[in-house]
């Protein structure tokens, strides 16, 4: 579970600034995250409440931003950015099969309220 590891990732991050900042919570975190199949920005809240539960986070707002996912053509080996991951995505060039290029969801902090 890729998106578990990151996720918690993110919260232990999240809940260090507020550690730096005694007795304070989270208003909110924006997060900007590598367009997935697998993760909706409704997950990613899920996921964060879940892991942030009974911490100075609980509370947080988390807004998501996506980038663009880097998939590889199997076929003629182009690289890609796509939008919209889907099970199948195909190559805009021959229509070929296309893997994602990393395999770990890549997330990055944008920004935290700290209240
Ligand atoms: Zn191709």
């Amino acid at each position: 579970m890729h998106e578990v590891t990151m996720m918690r990732n993110v919260v232990d991050a999240v809940l260090e600034q507020a550690m730096q900042h005694e007795g304070s919570s989270i208003g909110q975190v924006r997060l900007v995250i590598e367009a997935s199949d697998h993760l909706s920005e409704e997950g990613v809240r899920q996921l964060f409440a879940m892991l942030a539960a009974n911490t100075p986070a609980a509370q947080a707002i988390v807004d998501v931003a996506w980038e663009p996912a880097q998939y590889q053509c199997i076929l003629c080996r182009q690289i890609f950015p796509c939008d919209h991951p889907t099970a199948d995505v195909t190559c805009p060039h021959c229509g070929g099969m296309a893997m994602p290029v990393s395999h770990s969801v890549a997330c990055k902090i944008a920004s935290i309220q700290v209240l």
